[in-house]
C-alpha cells in the first residue's frame, strides 16, 4: 500500500470536533457508553476504562461484567450502571470492549459487535473479531497486538507502521490507531492523521485502557471512528504531558485524574 497523505492534527481541530455539553444537554443526547473490559485477573483495566469515559465526559456509563469485577468499578465510579452481561445493561450508543478483559471471552465481544452501534475494541477483544467488521469501528492495538492481528512479527509493524496500519484498516473495514511513542490513526479509505501529542510518561500499565474509555465515550456522543480516536489520542497526550509535570513519572491513574482539565481547556 502507498505510503498515505498524513495530516497532523492542531488543536484548532480537537476543539472543533471536542462535542461539549450545549444548555439543552441531557445525558443520553451526550452519549451513553457500555464498557466490556476487566476480569478477575484485571479488574484495575475496567476502572481505568470506565473511568477514561466518565472524565471524558460520556453522559453515561453502563458497563457490562462479572460481579465482583463490577463491585469495584461501582467502588470507583458510583455513577456508573452496572450488570453482568452485554445484553443485561440496556441500550447504549457505543461499546468500549477488550481492555483486560482477557480470556475466553469471545461470546461477550460478539454479542457488543452484535448490538449495531459503534464499537471500539481493544487488547484482548482483538483477538475475536469477526473477518470485517460492519459496524463503525475503531480499532486501538500497539505494535504487538497489531502484529498477532496480522500474523507478522512485532518488528515488522514497528519497522512499517504506516503499511501495517493501512492493511489492518482495509481488511477488518475498521479505523485503525495505532498506538506507540507516536499514535497514527488510519481509515478503510486511507485516511490519516498523526498525534503530535504526549509524554514517555505514559508508556505505563493502564495508560491504554484509560484511552479506550475515552474514545469509547467520543463514538457514542456521535464522532467517526477517525475523529473520536484522533480527539482521544490528542487529549491523552496532553494529559500524560499534564500528569508529567507534576510528577516525573505518573501512573495512569494520574493520567485520568489529568483528563478532565484538559478537555474542560479544549473546550474553551
Ligand atoms: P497500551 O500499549 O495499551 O498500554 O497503551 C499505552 C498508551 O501510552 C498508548 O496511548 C500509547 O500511545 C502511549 N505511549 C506508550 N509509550 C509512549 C511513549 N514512549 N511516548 C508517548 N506515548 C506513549
Ligand atoms: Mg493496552
Amino acid at each position: 500500500l502507498p505510503e498515505p497523505v498524513v495530516e497532523a492534527l492542531e488543536p484548532g481541530d480537537v476543539t472543533m470536533m471536542l462535542p461539549y455539553p450545549d444548555r439543552q444537554a441531557d445525558k443520553y443526547r451526550r452519549g451513553v457508553l457500555g464498557v466490556l473490559a476487566g476480569s478477575e485477573r484485571y479488574p484495575g483495566a475496567a476502572v481505568l476504562a470506565a473511568g477514561g469515559a466518565i472524565h471524558g465526559g460520556a453522559g453515561m456509563v453502563r458497563y457490562a461484567g462479572p460481579g465482583a469485577v463490577a463491585d469495584g468499578v461501582l467502588a470507583h465510579w458510583p455513577e456508573i450502571v452496572t450488570g453482568p452481561g452485554v445484553e443485561a445493561v440496556g441500550r447504549v450508543q457505543a461499546w468500549a470492549v477488550g481492555s483486560g478483559l482477557g480470556d475466553g471471552r469471545g461470546a461477550d465481544v460478539a454479542a457488543a459487535l452484535a448490538a449495531g452501534v459503534p464499537v471500539l475494541a481493544d487488547a484482548d477483544a482483538l483477538a475475536y473479531l469477526p473477518s470485517r467488521l460492519d459496524v463503525p469501528a475503531l480499532l486501538t492495538p500497539h505494535a504487538g497486538e497489531l502484529a498477532r492481528m496480522l500474523g507478522v512479527e512485532r518488528a515488522d509493524v514497528e519497522a512499517r507502521r504506516w503499511h501495517h496500519a493501512r492493511e489492518a484498516a482495509s481488511r477488518w473495514n475498521a479505523t485503525i490507531l495505532l498506538k506507540g511513542s507516536t499514535t497514527l490513526v488510519v481509515t478503510p479509505d486511507g485516511e490519516a492523521r498523526v498525534n503530535p501529542t504526549g509524554s514517555p510518561a505514559l508508556a505505563t500499565a493502564g495508560s491504554g485502557d484509560v484511552l479506550a474509555g475515552f474514545a469509547g465515550a467520543l463514538l457514542a456522543t456521535g464522532l467517526s471512528p477517525l475523529d473520536a480516536g484522533s480527539v482521544a489520542a490528542y487529549i491523552h497526550g496532553m494529559a500524560g504531558q499534564a500528569a508529567a509535570s507534576r510528577a516525573g513519572a505518573p501512573s495512569a491513574s494520574m493520567v485520568l485524574d489529568a483528563l478532565p482539565t484538559v478537555v474542560a481547556a479544549m473546550c474553551s
